[in-house]
C-alpha cells in the first residue's frame, strides 16, 4: 500500500501537491472544471491541517514560445479561489526569486499555485524529460510531496517522479480513489464483468483488449474500432474506419475469445459525417460500399443491453459512435441510460468517453468517471504507473 497524505503531520509544513489541472480551455476560459473540482478534497485536507499548500500542474503542451500565453494556469488560480473560498497566490513563473519569496511569506493554510510546469519544456523539455536539476530545485521549495495528478501518473516527469524521488511523499485522495476503484474492478471484479470498448482506433486499445479479454466475462465492441473487427470476420464495411494494420490482431482475438467478444449486429450509416447527412440502419452484413458506419444501431443496443443488464461490474472506454455529432450519439446515449439504471459498479474511463457522457447529461449517473485518459488506459492494460510506483510504500 502506498503512503498517503494522511500519513504525514502537515502542520506548518510546505506541502507540494502535484494536481492535474489540465482542463480544456479556449482563449483562457475554462470549458470544464471537473479536474479542478476532483482535486479539492486533497487541497482542502492540506489547508485544514495547517499546511502551506504549494500547488503544481501542467496544462496542455508547450512546444514554442507562442504556446505559453494560451497555457497559463492563471485562470485555474481564479477558479480555485472561487471553489476554495480563499486567496490563491498565482506565481506566473516556474522558478526564481518571485516564487521563492512568495513561498517564504506563506502561513499555515495559505495557498500558492506555480505556473504550468511544462513552461520548462521550452528549454530542452526539462519537465517532460524529468531533468534532475529541475526536480531538485522544485523539491527544494517544499518539505513533503503529494502526488494527486492521476491523469499524469503514466508519465515520468520532473514534477511527479522527479520530486517524489527526493522528498518524503504520498498520494492524495484522488489517486487513492482512482487506483482503488479501477484496481478493484480489474483485480477482483464482481461478476459478470463487462467491458465496453469504443472510440476511434483499435491500435490505441490493443493493450487494454489483450489484458481485459483474459479477465472480463464479455467485451462489447462499438465505435470506429468495431469495423476492423467486422473486416476481420470477412464483412464489407464500406468507407467506415478500418485500422488495416490491426486486422490480424482482431482475427486472433476473435479466434481465441469468440464467445466473449460481442460485435455490432446493426449500425447507423451515412455517406458523410455531418448532422445533415441522410442516415439509415444497416445490418452488419449489409453495409454498402459508400456507407460510413458511425454509430451502433437499435438491435445492437438491445444486444448490448442483454449483457449489461446482468452485469455487476462495467468498465467503459470509448464512445460507441461519433458522439460529438447528434445524429450519431444515440447509441452512446442509450448505453448511458442503461448503465445509469444498473445495480452495478459502473466506471467510465477518462478522456473522450468522460466528455461524451458528461455532454450527454449523465455526469452523476455512474459509480466513477475517471479523471485520467492515457493513465486510465495504462492501468486497464495492467501496467504500473511511474508517478504512483515512485511513491513510498507504508
Ligand atoms: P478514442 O479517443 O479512441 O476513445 O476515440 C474517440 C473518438 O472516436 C471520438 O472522437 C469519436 O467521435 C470517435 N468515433 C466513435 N465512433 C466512431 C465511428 N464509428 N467512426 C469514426 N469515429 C468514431
Amino acid at each position: 500500500m502506498k503512503k498517503t497524505i494522511k500519513d504525514y503531520n502537515l502542520y506548518d509544513k510546505k506541502v507540494i501537491i502535484r494536481c492535474d489541472f489540465n482542463v480544456p480551455m479556449e482563449n483562457n476560459i475554462i470549458l470544464d472544471d471537473n479536474r479542478i473540482v476532483a482535486s479539492l478534497d486533497t487541497i482542502e485536507y492540506a489547508i485544514n491541517n495547517g499546511a502551506k499548500v504549494i500547488l503544481m500542474s501542467h496544462l496542455g503542451r508547450i512546444k514554442e514560445a507562442s504556446d505559453l500565453i494560451n497555457n497559463t494556469l492563471e485562470p485555474v488560480a481564479k477558479r480555485l479561489e472561487e471553489l476554495l473560498h480563499r486567496k490563491v497566490v498565482f506565481i506566473g513563473e516556474t522558478r526564481g526569486k518571485k516564487l521563492e519569496k512568495a513561498i517564504k511569506k506563506m502561513r499555515a493554510g495559505s495557498v500558492v499555485l506555480i505556473q504550468n510546469t511544462r513552461y520548462e519544456d521550452l528549454d530542452g523539455k526539462k519537465e517532460s524529460n524529468n531533468d534532475l536539476q529541475l526536480a531538485s530545485y522544485w523539491a527544494s521549495l517544499g518539505d513533503i510531496y503529494i502526488n494527486d495528478a492521476f491523469g499524469t501518473s503514466h508519465r515520468n516527469h520532473a514534477s511527479n517522479v522527479g520530486i517524489a524521488s527526493i522528498l518524503p511523499n504520498g498520494v492524495g485522495f484522488l489517486i487513492e480513489k482512482e487506483v482503488n476503484i479501477l484496481g478493484r474492478a480489474i483485480n477482483n471484479p464482481k461478476r459478470p464483468f463487462t467491458v465496453i470498448l469504443g472510440g476511434a482506433k483499435v491500435n490505441d486499445k490493443i493493450g487494454v483488449i489483450e489484458n481485459l479479454v483474459k479477465i472480463a466475462d464479455y467485451i462489447l465492441i462499438g465505435g470506429g474500432m468495431a469495423y476492423t473487427f467486422l473486416v476481420a470476420k470477412g464483412l464489407n464495411v464500406g468507407k467506415s474506419l478500418v485500422d488495416k494494420e490491426n486486422i490480424d490482431f482482431c482475427k486472433k482475438i476473435l479466434d481465441n475469445y469468440s464467445s466473449k467478444i460481442i460485435l455490432p449486429v446493426d449500425n447507423i450509416v451515412a455517406n458523410e459525417i455531418s448532422n445533415s447527412s441522410l442516415v439509415r440502419v444497416a445490418t452488419s452484413d449489409n453495409i454498402k460500399d459508400l456507407d460510413i458506419a458511425l454509430d451502433i444501431g437499435p438491435k445492437t443496443v438491445e444486444l448490448f443491453n442483454q449483457y449489461l443488464i446482468k452485469s455487476k461490474t462495467v468498465i467503459w472506454n470509448g464512445p460507441v459512435g461519433f458522439s460529438e455529432i447528434k445524429n450519431f450519439s444515440k447509441g452512446t446515449k442509450a448505453l448511458c441510460e442503461t448503465l445509469s439504471k444498473l445495480d452495478a459498479i459502473t466506471i467510465i474511463g477518462g478522456g473522450d468517453t468522460a466528455s461524451s457522457v458528461i455532454n450527454l447529461g449523465f455526469k452523476d449517473k455512474f459509480t466513477h468517471i475517471s479523471t485520467g485518459g492515457g493513465a486510465t488506459l495504462e492501468l486497464l492494460e495492467g501496467k504500473n504507473l511511474p508517478g504512483i510506483n515512485v511513491i513510498s510504500d507504508i
